[in-house]
Protein backbone atom coordinates (compact mmCIF):
# COMPACT_ATOMS: atom_id res chain seq x y z
CA UNK A 1 0.00 0.00 0.00
CA UNK A 2 1.55 3.59 -0.59
CA UNK A 3 0.89 5.92 2.08
CA UNK A 4 1.13 9.64 1.45
CA UNK A 5 3.98 9.25 3.22
CA UNK A 6 5.78 7.09 -0.13
CA UNK A 7 4.07 9.46 -2.10
CA UNK A 8 5.67 12.58 -0.52
CA UNK A 9 8.74 10.83 -1.05
CA UNK A 10 8.92 10.48 -4.21
CA UNK A 11 7.98 13.81 -4.89
CA UNK A 12 10.89 15.37 -3.15
CA UNK A 13 13.79 12.98 -4.05
CA UNK A 14 14.19 14.36 -7.40
CA UNK A 15 14.37 17.99 -5.74
CA UNK A 16 17.83 19.26 -5.80
CA UNK A 17 19.57 15.95 -5.84
CA UNK A 18 23.47 16.43 -7.83
CA UNK A 19 23.88 14.29 -10.22
CA UNK A 20 27.04 13.00 -10.25
CA UNK A 21 27.14 13.23 -6.44
CA UNK A 22 23.86 12.06 -6.02
CA UNK A 23 23.87 14.24 -2.86
CA UNK A 24 21.72 17.36 -2.09
CA UNK A 25 22.12 21.00 -2.41
CA UNK A 26 19.28 22.30 -1.37
CA UNK A 27 19.96 25.93 -0.35
CA UNK A 28 18.18 28.89 0.76
CA UNK A 29 16.99 30.93 -1.27
CA UNK A 30 17.86 29.16 -4.61
CA UNK A 31 15.72 27.93 -7.50
CA UNK A 32 15.56 24.52 -5.55
CA UNK A 33 14.66 26.46 -2.34
CA UNK A 34 11.76 28.07 -4.17
CA UNK A 35 10.61 24.34 -6.08
CA UNK A 36 10.46 23.18 -2.20
CA UNK A 37 8.54 25.74 -0.67
CA UNK A 38 6.53 25.84 -3.34
CA UNK A 39 5.84 21.55 -3.21
CA UNK A 40 5.19 22.58 0.76
CA UNK A 41 2.70 24.92 -0.25
CA UNK A 42 1.18 22.85 -2.63
CA UNK A 43 1.00 20.39 0.22
CA UNK A 44 -0.57 22.00 2.90
CA UNK A 45 -3.21 23.85 -0.01
CA UNK A 46 -4.13 19.84 -0.50
CA UNK A 47 -5.21 19.61 3.31
CA UNK A 48 -7.04 22.96 3.07
CA UNK A 49 -4.32 24.25 5.96
CA UNK A 50 -3.72 27.93 6.20
CA UNK A 51 -0.06 28.80 5.36
CA UNK A 52 1.46 32.12 6.43
CA UNK A 53 4.79 33.13 6.13
CA UNK A 54 6.52 34.87 8.98
CA UNK A 55 9.11 37.77 8.68
CA UNK A 56 12.29 35.79 8.01
CA UNK A 57 10.17 33.72 4.99
CA UNK A 58 9.55 30.41 7.41
CA UNK A 59 6.37 29.11 6.24
CA UNK A 60 3.50 27.90 8.55
CA UNK A 61 0.50 25.86 8.27
CA UNK A 62 -2.44 25.98 10.71
CA UNK A 63 -5.31 23.68 11.13
CA UNK A 64 -7.12 25.68 14.02
CA UNK A 65 -6.53 29.11 15.08
CA UNK A 66 -3.51 30.03 16.50
CA UNK A 67 -4.32 33.61 17.43
CA UNK A 68 -7.66 31.88 19.30
CA UNK A 69 -5.05 29.76 21.53
CA UNK A 70 -1.29 29.08 20.57
CA UNK A 71 -1.14 25.70 18.78
CA UNK A 72 1.12 22.88 18.90
CA UNK A 73 3.63 22.77 16.28
CA UNK A 74 5.51 19.72 14.49
CA UNK A 75 7.84 19.98 11.35
CA UNK A 76 11.32 21.04 10.37
CA UNK A 77 13.43 22.20 7.22
CA UNK A 78 13.58 21.82 3.72
CA UNK A 79 17.10 23.16 2.59
CA UNK A 80 20.76 21.10 2.93
CA UNK A 81 24.37 21.23 3.53
CA UNK A 82 26.47 20.69 0.52
CA UNK A 83 26.01 17.38 -0.90
CA UNK A 84 23.79 16.15 2.45
CA UNK A 85 21.47 13.59 2.85
CA UNK A 86 17.51 13.02 1.92
CA UNK A 87 16.47 12.35 5.44
CA UNK A 88 18.08 15.61 7.31
CA UNK A 89 15.08 17.99 7.54
CA UNK A 90 12.75 16.60 4.87
CA UNK A 91 11.61 13.19 7.50
CA UNK A 92 10.34 15.60 9.59
CA UNK A 93 8.17 18.13 7.25
CA UNK A 94 7.02 15.15 5.41
CA UNK A 95 6.19 13.02 8.91
CA UNK A 96 4.13 16.02 9.98
CA UNK A 97 2.13 16.61 7.11
CA UNK A 98 1.59 12.59 7.46
CA UNK A 99 0.58 12.92 10.93
CA UNK A 100 -2.08 15.05 9.61
CA UNK A 101 -2.81 12.68 7.28
CA UNK A 102 -3.01 10.29 9.93
CA UNK A 103 -5.43 12.68 12.58
CA UNK A 104 -7.58 13.27 9.17
CA UNK A 105 -7.66 9.33 8.63
CA UNK A 106 -8.62 8.54 12.20
CA UNK A 107 -11.39 11.36 12.42
CA UNK A 108 -9.41 13.55 14.82
CA UNK A 109 -10.16 17.20 15.51
CA UNK A 110 -7.61 18.46 17.36
CA UNK A 111 -8.83 20.74 20.11
CA UNK A 112 -5.98 22.90 20.31
CA UNK A 113 -4.67 24.54 16.89
CA UNK A 114 -2.37 21.94 14.99
CA UNK A 115 0.85 24.00 12.56
CA UNK A 116 2.92 22.18 10.54
CA UNK A 117 6.15 24.03 9.65
CA UNK A 118 9.13 24.21 7.31
CA UNK A 119 12.14 26.09 8.69
CA UNK A 120 14.04 28.58 6.35
CA UNK A 121 18.00 28.29 5.72
CA UNK A 122 18.41 25.80 8.65
CA UNK A 123 22.07 25.08 7.48
CA UNK A 124 23.34 28.13 7.20
CA UNK A 125 24.70 26.37 3.78
CA UNK A 126 24.90 29.57 1.49
CA UNK A 127 25.36 32.18 4.13
CA UNK A 128 27.43 30.31 7.04
CA UNK A 129 24.37 31.01 10.12
CA UNK A 130 22.60 27.87 10.90
CA UNK A 131 19.10 28.15 11.83
CA UNK A 132 18.46 31.56 10.24
CA UNK A 133 15.21 31.49 10.19
CA UNK A 134 14.30 30.43 13.51
CA UNK A 135 17.29 32.86 14.96
CA UNK A 136 15.51 35.90 12.61
CA UNK A 137 11.85 35.64 14.45
CA UNK A 138 13.55 34.99 17.59
CA UNK A 139 15.60 38.10 17.48
CA UNK A 140 18.51 35.76 18.41
CA UNK A 141 20.01 37.08 14.62
CA UNK A 142 20.03 40.46 14.05
CA UNK A 143 17.88 41.59 11.16
CA UNK A 144 20.69 43.94 9.70
CA UNK A 145 23.15 41.47 9.86
CA UNK A 146 21.20 39.36 8.32
CA UNK A 147 20.72 41.29 5.69
CA UNK A 148 24.54 41.85 5.02
CA UNK A 149 25.36 38.53 5.42
CA UNK A 150 26.96 37.38 1.96
CA UNK A 151 27.38 33.59 0.03
CA UNK A 152 30.40 32.59 -1.46
CA UNK A 153 29.29 34.94 -4.69
CA UNK A 154 29.18 37.95 -2.66
CA UNK A 155 25.51 37.81 -3.03
CA UNK A 156 23.99 39.06 0.22
CA UNK A 157 20.77 37.71 1.58
CA UNK A 158 19.15 41.17 1.14
CA UNK A 159 19.84 40.70 -2.29
CA UNK A 160 19.04 36.84 -2.68
CA UNK A 161 15.95 38.20 -1.01
CA UNK A 162 15.50 40.59 -4.21
CA UNK A 163 16.24 38.20 -6.46
CA UNK A 164 13.12 35.96 -4.90
CA UNK A 165 11.20 38.29 -5.26
CA UNK A 166 10.95 39.47 -1.77
CA UNK A 167 10.96 42.52 -0.01
CA UNK A 168 14.20 42.83 2.33
CA UNK A 169 13.18 45.78 4.51
CA UNK A 170 10.61 43.05 5.85
CA UNK A 171 12.68 40.47 7.12
CA UNK A 172 13.55 40.76 11.02
CA UNK A 173 11.98 39.51 14.12
CA UNK A 174 8.41 38.40 14.63
CA UNK A 175 7.11 37.83 17.86
CA UNK A 176 3.53 37.31 16.71
CA UNK A 177 4.58 34.11 14.85
CA UNK A 178 6.32 32.97 17.60
CA UNK A 179 3.66 33.50 19.82
CA UNK A 180 1.37 31.01 17.92
CA UNK A 181 4.01 28.39 19.08
CA UNK A 182 2.61 26.96 22.59
CA UNK A 183 5.04 24.00 21.93
CA UNK A 184 7.54 22.50 19.11
CA UNK A 185 8.04 18.99 18.39
CA UNK A 186 10.61 18.52 16.09
CA UNK A 187 11.12 15.09 14.13
CA UNK A 188 14.27 14.42 12.94
CA UNK A 189 17.21 11.97 11.65
CA UNK A 190 19.28 10.46 14.29
CA UNK A 191 22.69 11.95 13.40
CA UNK A 192 24.70 9.17 15.58
CA UNK A 193 24.27 5.47 16.01
CA UNK A 194 22.66 5.67 19.17
CA UNK A 195 19.29 4.12 18.27
CA UNK A 196 21.71 1.70 15.97
CA UNK A 197 24.05 -0.30 18.56
CA UNK A 198 22.12 -2.47 20.94
CA UNK A 199 22.96 -1.64 24.99
CA UNK A 200 25.30 -4.94 24.18
CA UNK A 201 27.31 -3.32 21.81
CA UNK A 202 26.14 -5.05 18.33
CA UNK A 203 24.00 -3.90 16.06
CA UNK A 204 20.26 -3.36 16.45
CA UNK A 205 18.29 -2.61 13.33
CA UNK A 206 14.94 -4.35 13.67
CA UNK A 207 14.33 -3.09 17.82
CA UNK A 208 11.24 -1.17 17.82
CA UNK A 209 10.81 0.03 20.97
CA UNK A 210 14.80 1.76 19.25
CA UNK A 211 13.64 3.15 16.25
CA UNK A 212 12.54 6.32 18.32
CA UNK A 213 14.32 8.39 20.71
CA UNK A 214 12.85 11.19 22.94
CA UNK A 215 15.65 14.02 22.27
CA UNK A 216 16.25 15.18 26.04
CA UNK A 217 19.12 17.98 24.77
CA UNK A 218 21.37 19.98 22.69
CA UNK A 219 25.22 19.15 23.83
CA UNK A 220 27.18 22.35 24.65
CA UNK A 221 29.39 23.59 22.13
CA UNK A 222 32.37 26.00 21.62
CA UNK A 223 34.90 26.55 18.73
CA UNK A 224 38.33 27.88 19.65
CA UNK A 225 40.99 29.18 17.19
CA UNK A 226 44.06 28.09 18.32
CA UNK A 227 47.34 30.30 16.80
CA UNK A 228 50.58 28.27 16.68
CA UNK A 229 53.58 30.61 15.79
CA UNK A 230 57.34 29.17 13.45
CA UNK A 231 59.59 31.38 11.66
CA UNK A 232 59.38 30.98 8.00
CA UNK A 233 62.43 29.59 6.19
CA UNK A 234 63.55 27.79 3.71
CA UNK A 235 62.48 23.90 3.12
CA UNK A 236 65.95 22.88 1.61
CA UNK A 237 68.81 24.47 3.00
CA UNK A 238 67.41 25.11 6.80
CA UNK A 239 69.06 22.40 9.32
CA UNK A 240 66.16 21.01 11.11
CA UNK A 241 67.89 21.95 14.19
CA UNK A 242 67.45 25.58 13.46
CA UNK A 243 63.91 25.29 12.42
CA UNK A 244 60.79 26.90 14.62
CA UNK A 245 58.31 24.73 12.10
CA UNK A 246 54.84 25.93 12.93
CA UNK A 247 53.20 22.86 11.58
CA UNK A 248 54.47 20.85 14.43
CA UNK A 249 52.55 22.14 17.24
CA UNK A 250 49.70 22.09 14.93
CA UNK A 251 49.77 18.51 14.24
CA UNK A 252 50.07 18.44 18.60
CA UNK A 253 47.28 20.36 18.48
CA UNK A 254 45.28 17.61 16.28
CA UNK A 255 46.16 14.55 18.23
CA UNK A 256 46.01 16.38 21.71
CA UNK A 257 42.28 17.28 20.46
CA UNK A 258 41.79 13.42 20.05
CA UNK A 259 43.33 12.44 23.30
CA UNK A 260 41.67 15.02 25.36
CA UNK A 261 38.48 13.90 23.76
CA UNK A 262 38.94 10.29 24.22
CA UNK A 263 40.05 10.54 28.20
CA UNK A 264 36.68 13.49 28.90
CA UNK A 265 33.97 11.24 27.12
CA UNK A 266 33.38 13.72 24.48
CA UNK A 267 34.01 14.70 20.74
CA UNK A 268 36.92 17.35 19.75
CA UNK A 269 37.82 17.90 16.23
CA UNK A 270 40.23 19.93 14.49
CA UNK A 271 38.65 20.29 10.96
CA UNK A 272 40.05 23.49 9.40
CA UNK A 273 43.41 24.74 9.65
CA UNK A 274 45.35 27.71 7.79
CA UNK A 275 48.95 27.79 6.98
CA UNK A 276 51.34 30.64 6.38
CA UNK A 277 52.66 31.27 4.04
CA UNK A 278 51.59 28.17 2.67
CA UNK A 279 54.03 27.06 0.12
CA UNK A 280 54.96 23.30 -0.11
CA UNK A 281 58.89 24.62 0.24
CA UNK A 282 58.31 26.75 3.14
CA UNK A 283 58.66 26.12 6.72
CA UNK A 284 55.40 27.37 8.34
CA UNK A 285 55.61 30.42 9.91
CA UNK A 286 51.96 30.20 11.33
CA UNK A 287 49.64 27.54 11.67
CA UNK A 288 46.26 28.13 12.99
CA UNK A 289 43.86 25.30 13.74
CA UNK A 290 39.66 25.83 14.65
CA UNK A 291 38.99 23.43 17.46
CA UNK A 292 35.14 22.57 17.37
CA UNK A 293 34.75 20.44 21.14
CA UNK A 294 31.10 19.46 22.45
CA UNK A 295 29.78 16.72 24.64
CA UNK A 296 27.34 15.72 26.91
CA UNK A 297 29.10 17.40 30.16
CA UNK A 298 30.16 21.23 29.98
CA UNK A 299 32.74 20.00 32.51
CA UNK A 300 34.03 17.28 30.08
CA UNK A 301 34.30 19.66 27.69
CA UNK A 302 35.70 22.42 28.92
CA UNK A 303 38.64 19.90 30.78
CA UNK A 304 39.28 18.50 27.04
CA UNK A 305 39.78 22.20 25.92
CA UNK A 306 42.08 22.99 28.61
CA UNK A 307 44.22 19.84 27.95
CA UNK A 308 44.51 20.97 24.37
CA UNK A 309 45.53 24.12 25.19
CA UNK A 310 48.35 23.09 27.55
CA UNK A 311 49.33 21.25 24.86
CA UNK A 312 49.59 24.19 22.15
CA UNK A 313 50.98 26.35 24.84
CA UNK A 314 54.53 24.11 24.86
CA UNK A 315 54.66 24.92 21.01
CA UNK A 316 53.73 28.68 22.22
CA UNK A 317 50.37 28.62 20.89
CA UNK A 318 47.66 30.74 22.09
CA UNK A 319 44.48 29.46 22.10
CA UNK A 320 41.17 31.73 21.90
CA UNK A 321 37.23 30.97 22.61
CA UNK A 322 35.47 31.96 19.82
CA UNK A 323 31.65 31.08 20.37
CA UNK A 324 29.87 29.21 23.47
CA UNK A 325 26.80 27.58 23.36
CA UNK A 326 25.94 25.80 26.78
CA UNK A 327 23.45 22.92 26.96
CA UNK A 328 20.13 23.55 25.66
CA UNK A 329 17.82 21.75 27.64
CA UNK A 330 14.07 20.90 26.08
CA UNK A 331 11.10 21.61 28.01
CA UNK A 332 10.64 19.73 31.30
CA UNK A 333 7.15 19.03 31.58
CA UNK A 334 6.97 18.64 27.67
CA UNK A 335 9.23 15.83 27.88
CA UNK A 336 7.49 14.19 30.93
CA UNK A 337 4.83 13.82 28.36
CA UNK A 338 6.79 12.74 25.72
CA UNK A 339 8.06 9.59 28.10
CA UNK A 340 4.02 9.42 29.36
CA UNK A 341 3.17 8.96 25.74
CA UNK A 342 6.27 6.63 24.54
CA UNK A 343 7.17 5.24 27.33
CA UNK A 344 9.40 2.59 25.55
CA UNK A 345 11.47 5.21 24.07
CA UNK A 346 15.27 5.78 24.46
CA UNK A 347 16.03 9.49 25.83
CA UNK A 348 18.86 10.94 23.86
CA UNK A 349 21.12 14.15 23.98
CA UNK A 350 22.39 15.46 20.61
CA UNK A 351 25.59 16.93 19.63
CA UNK A 352 23.93 18.67 16.63
CA UNK A 353 21.83 21.96 16.49
CA UNK A 354 18.09 22.33 15.85
CA UNK A 355 15.42 24.88 15.37
CA UNK A 356 13.95 23.26 18.02
CA UNK A 357 17.16 24.48 20.20
CA UNK A 358 16.46 28.15 19.10
CA UNK A 359 12.85 27.61 20.15
CA UNK A 360 13.72 26.40 23.57
CA UNK A 361 16.49 28.81 24.20
CA UNK A 362 13.84 32.10 23.45
CA UNK A 363 11.42 29.83 25.75
CA UNK A 364 9.33 28.02 23.61
CA UNK A 365 8.20 24.71 25.35
CA UNK A 366 10.39 22.66 22.62
CA UNK A 367 11.10 18.75 22.45
CA UNK A 368 12.26 16.31 19.68
CA UNK A 369 12.25 12.83 18.68
CA UNK A 370 15.04 11.41 16.53
CA UNK A 371 14.61 8.27 14.29
CA UNK A 372 17.17 5.19 13.96
CA UNK A 373 19.73 5.97 11.00
CA UNK A 374 21.52 2.26 10.43
CA UNK A 375 24.62 4.14 9.01
CA UNK A 376 24.63 6.97 11.67
CA UNK A 377 25.93 9.03 8.73
CA UNK A 378 24.51 12.62 8.27
CA UNK A 379 25.22 15.88 5.69
CA UNK A 380 26.13 13.13 3.79
CA UNK A 381 24.28 10.98 0.76
CA UNK A 382 24.92 8.13 3.26
CA UNK A 383 22.21 9.54 5.82
CA UNK A 384 19.37 6.77 6.02
CA UNK A 385 16.28 5.79 7.58
CA UNK A 386 14.65 2.54 7.00
CA UNK A 387 10.63 2.66 5.56
CA UNK A 388 9.65 0.61 8.37
CA UNK A 389 11.14 3.15 10.98
CA UNK A 390 10.10 6.19 9.46
CA UNK A 391 6.51 4.64 9.75
CA UNK A 392 7.34 4.07 13.23
CA UNK A 393 8.48 8.19 13.40
CA UNK A 394 4.94 9.35 12.05
CA UNK A 395 2.86 6.68 14.49
CA UNK A 396 4.87 8.30 17.73
CA UNK A 397 4.36 11.63 16.25
CA UNK A 398 1.23 11.11 15.45
CA UNK A 399 0.67 9.90 19.40
CA UNK A 400 2.10 13.03 20.57
CA UNK A 401 0.36 15.28 18.82
CA UNK A 402 -3.16 13.24 19.59
CA UNK A 403 -2.15 13.77 23.01
CA UNK A 404 -0.73 17.06 22.75
CA UNK A 405 -3.57 18.64 21.19
CA UNK A 406 -6.70 17.08 23.11
CA UNK A 407 -6.61 19.13 25.37
CA UNK A 408 -4.86 21.84 27.65
CA UNK A 409 -3.64 19.42 29.69
CA UNK A 410 -0.82 20.15 32.63
CA UNK A 411 0.65 23.73 31.53
CA UNK A 412 4.65 23.06 30.32
CA UNK A 413 7.13 24.21 32.91
CA UNK A 414 8.68 26.81 30.28
CA UNK A 415 12.06 25.63 32.17
CA UNK A 416 15.08 27.01 29.92
CA UNK A 417 17.77 25.74 31.16
ZN1 LIG B 1 18.35 19.16 10.36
Amino acid sequence: MTTSFDRMWADLEPLGRDATTGGYRRHAWTRTDHDLREWFAGECAARGLELVEDRAGNQWAWWGDPDRTPGVVVGSHLDSVPDGGAFDGPLGVVSALATVDALRAAGARPAVPLGVVNFVDEEGARFGIACAGSRIITGALDADRARSLTDAEGVSMAQAWRDAGRDPAGLGPDPEAVRRVGRFVELHVEQGKALAVAPDGGDDLVDPSRAVAIGTDIWPHGRWRVDVPGEANHAGTTRLEDRADAMLGLAAVVQSARAAALAQGCVATVGKVDVVPGGVNAIASRATAWLDARGSSEEAVRAAVAAVTEEAGRFGATTALESWTPTTSFDAGLLDRLRGILPEAPLLGTGAGHDAGILATHGVPSAMLFVRNPTGVSHSPAEWAGREDCNHGVAALTAVVTELCAAAGPEPTGDVR
